[in-house]
């Protein structure tokens, strides 16, 4: 057993940048994905795919492996294995750090409705519609949420996913499918090809994804903002994978 092998809960580019630190630091990584989407890009390093069968599946795995740590570094809006990791590692009696990239901040010239979930941004888009002729909308919630706008009849969807949606989306809908990193000339490209009059997108920060939020500001477009869930955990917290490295540097041996 190695007493500083970590397990990174993964599925975002820091996690990637992580496993990539931890790697040439000679650290006993192994990080996990929930296996979702078909082609995911592979960290560095030791990989797990799938679940671990809720919270006691996870405590069996981490005294399996035994395991010193665990570093949290899912999506901030993937809160189910965020919870469970905070039950887990308080089970295992081992410690957690949560890597959270910063949230996206209002810049000026923004027009951000803030919403508190997908409930409230599909609400919000249909009160939009029911304002004006014709609503079209430009929605990058993810392909687990679109079904949260399902009943919006009165508006108009192009709605980007890495992978094909597991629900059933609103019915005036457009799917095209692609994977970031996204750049600002593409972005006004594909608004306004598509006469775009608002974005809906959840706060997940970071740079791979914010030049639609650019965009929408470059073209005055107003973006429904998806406000991110209270953190499951209570302990450290860090926004790089940098300090994310330093942290386990500094876990005893
Ligand atoms: P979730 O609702 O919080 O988790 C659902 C279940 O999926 C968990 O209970 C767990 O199954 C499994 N799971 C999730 N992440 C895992 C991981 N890294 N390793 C092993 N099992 C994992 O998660 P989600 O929102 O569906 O997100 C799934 C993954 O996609 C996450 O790793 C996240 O980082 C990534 N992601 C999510 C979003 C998003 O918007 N939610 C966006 C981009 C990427 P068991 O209970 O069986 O262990």
């Amino acid at each position: 057993m190695n007493a500083r092998k970590v397990l990174i809960l993964g599925g975002t580019a820091e996690a990637r940048s992580l496993a990539v630190l931890l790697h040439d630091a000679g650290v006993d990584a192994v990080s996990s994905l929930a296996g979702r989407v078909k082609n995911p890009a592979l960290p560095v390093g030791q990989v797990r795919v799938g679940g671990f069968g809720g919270v006691d599946g996870l405590v069996a795995w981490l005294r399996q492996h035994g395991c010193a740590a665990i570093i949290d570094a899912t999506h901030p809006f993937a809160r189910v294995i965020s919870a469970n990791a905070a039950q887990a590692a308080a089970c295992a009696g081992i410690p957690l750090l949560t890597l959270r990239r910063a949230p996206w901040e209002t810049q000026p010239g923004d027009n951000w409705i803030d919403v508190a979930d997908l409930t409230e941004a599909a609400h919000a888009v249909t009160e939009m519609a029911a304002a004006r002729d014709g609503l079209r909308v430009f929605l990058t919630t993810g392909r687990q949420d679109v079904d949260a706008f399902r009943a919006v009849d009165d508006a108009w969807f192009l709605i980007r996913l890495v992978d094909p949606p597991e629900r059933e989306g609103p019915r005036r809908s457009t799917i095209i499918r692609s994977r970031g990193p996204y750049t600002l000339d593409g972005e006004l490209a594909l608004l306004r090809e598509h006469r775009i009059d608002v974005v809906v997108t959840k706060n997940s920060g970071g740079n791979l994804v914010r030049a639609k939020l650019d965009a929408a500001r470059t073209l005055s477009l107003p973006v429904i903002m998806v406000r991110r869930p209270a953190a499951a955990a209570t302990g450290p917290q860090v926004l790089t994978a940098a300090e994310a490295a330093q942290w386990v540097e500094g876990l005893a041996p």
